[in-house]
């Protein structure tokens, strides 16, 4: 598979390049949404988005643009998404609860028997059209750049992978040499999350991370000079023991070294983790709260867009995959413990047990009822910048859904904590830290 097959769109470039909006551009905007068919109300309300959802914000033309092609090319509603989950770790952080083995023996007959799920599942996106494949973990770069290859070949004899725009590996920055990277851009992959967790070496010592924070730089260096163009980090913040001056250095230097999408999630610790053996507590709320301040107030001022509750964009940089989730678009998940959703009402996961997987035991699912969707939309839409599309909630769940939403919404939009336009609901930046308890009065 070819790289420029997964580029960016033309679009996207030019006004990258020429750092902002002309006449000439629009009409190209114009023109790729009458080719791609889009609803005509997706065109105007986005082309309306400065000015009625985030009124209170500054108007930034190019996001708005950027925004639209975005949103025109990821969903479209006919598009999916494929995640696969690799289940091997070379160390174990304190802190992680996701499904994963340190040992390796089973590594070439999980990625066989992913390689025939694909098949066997691949009913569940007839007549979609694939846009993002994402290999999360565990550890992806455990396997070799061939053997993640491999898998992504086996999607385009199986799906329609024409149209597929970002392909991201999640890595571990000391698996990341020269000669990785370069195979990795070889075999089609175009974005990188690197889990890098903090720039100070104790935080990583802490977590029991692989790396320290100078192979964390060096890492993002190595990649830029591959040719990776779209790089993500992962930050934890919460960190026991960091103080509010350390923190802020970790997200100075994710600044630093320019890297075009940060996510930063605060430490949360469950009970079977080696953290929640250990009795390891999260920092005090206050400076948890002070810590996430911290940093949006710096990435805002570095230039990232907000877009997410966790996750902070360059210009036209938003995670496309992780997006498509949040929209409600179709995804299959592969491997031990990952999930799916057919964009309906049907959810599905495989136990995460790889004896069970390695035997072709069968994915459990769960129907959702009305209320549980509609309580999914609100929850996901309203971590977002956009927040909810009120005629979209009432296309889906009618307009007593839609007046019930506004009348819960309507003290919340009177003290500012929400803002409303004639279209959307969404989050002032600043109330974000109280969003949780917001949300929940959305729900019966
Ligand atoms: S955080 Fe990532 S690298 Fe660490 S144990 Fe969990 S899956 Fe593995």
């Amino acid at each position: 598979m070819q790289n420029s097959k997964f580029s960016h769109s033309k679009l996207e470039g030019v006004a990258r390049s020429a750092g902002g909006v002309c006449l000439l551009q629009f009409k190209i905007i114009l023109f790729e949404a009458f080719c791609k068919k889009l609803h005509q109300k997706l065109l105007v309300q986005t082309l309306l988005y400065p000015f009625k959802v985030v009124r209170r914000r500054p108007i930034n033309f190019e996001f708005c643009i950027l925004n639209f092609a975005f949103l025109s090319r990821t969903f479209g509603a006919m598009n999916a998404s494929l995640y696969i989950h690799i289940p091997f770790c070379r160390k174990l952080c304190g802190y992680c609860d996701f499904f994963k083995t340190m040992s390796l023996t089973h590594k070439s007959d999980v990625l066989a028997r992913m390689a025939v799920e694909m098949a066997e599942r691949a009913p569940m996106l007839e007549g979609k059209t694939l846009k993002t494949i994402y290999f999360g973990g565990g550890t992806p770069t455990v396997c070799t750049p061939e053997e993640l290859g491999s898998l992504i070949r086996r999607a385009g004899e199986i799906f329609d992978t024409s149209a597929v725009e970002e392909i991201t590996v999640e890595a571990n920055p000391d698996d990341l040499t020269d000669d990785y990277l370069r195979r990795l851009r070889g075999v089609g992959v175009n974005r990188l999350s690197i889990g890098i967790q903090s720039f100070r070496d104790e935080d990583l010592r802490t977590m029991n991370r692989r790396h320290t924070a100078a192979e964390a730089v060096e890492a993002v260096r190595r990649a830029r000079s591959a040719g990776f163009d779209n790089i993500s980090i992962d930050l934890i913040y919460g960190l026991p023991e960091a103080t509010l001056d350390d923190w802020r250095r970790s997200v100075e230097c994710a600044i630093a070294l320019g890297v075009e999408h940060i996510s930063a999630y605060h430490l949360t610790i469950e009970e079977r983790t080696p953290f929640g053996k250990r009795g390891v507590e999260t920092a005090p709320e206050e400076l948890s709260d002070e810590e996430y301040v911290t940093l949006c107030n710096l990435l805002r001022e570095a230039g990232y867009e907000h877009y997410e509750i966790s996750n902070f964009a360059r210009l036209g940089r938003r995670s496309r995959h992780n997006s498509a989730y949040w929209q409600g678009t179709p995804y299959l998940g592969l491997g031990p413990g990952a999930h799916s959703f057919d964009g309906s009402h049907t959810r599905s996961w495989n136990p995460p047990a790889l004896r069970h997987y390695l035997d072709g035991g069968a994915a459990e699912s769960e129907t959702l009822s009305e209320t549980e969707r509609y309580e999914e939309v609100v929850m996901v839409s309203l971590r977002t910048s956009e927040g909810v599309d009120l005629e979209a909630l009432e296309r889906r769940f009618g307009s007593e859904v839609r007046a019930r939403f506004c009348g819960v919404a309507a003290p919340w939009v009177e003290r500012g904590v929400l803002h409303r336009s004639d279209t959307h609901i969404c989050f002032d930046e600043s109330h974000w830290l109280i969003s949780d308890s917001v949300i929940a009065e959305f729900f019966e």
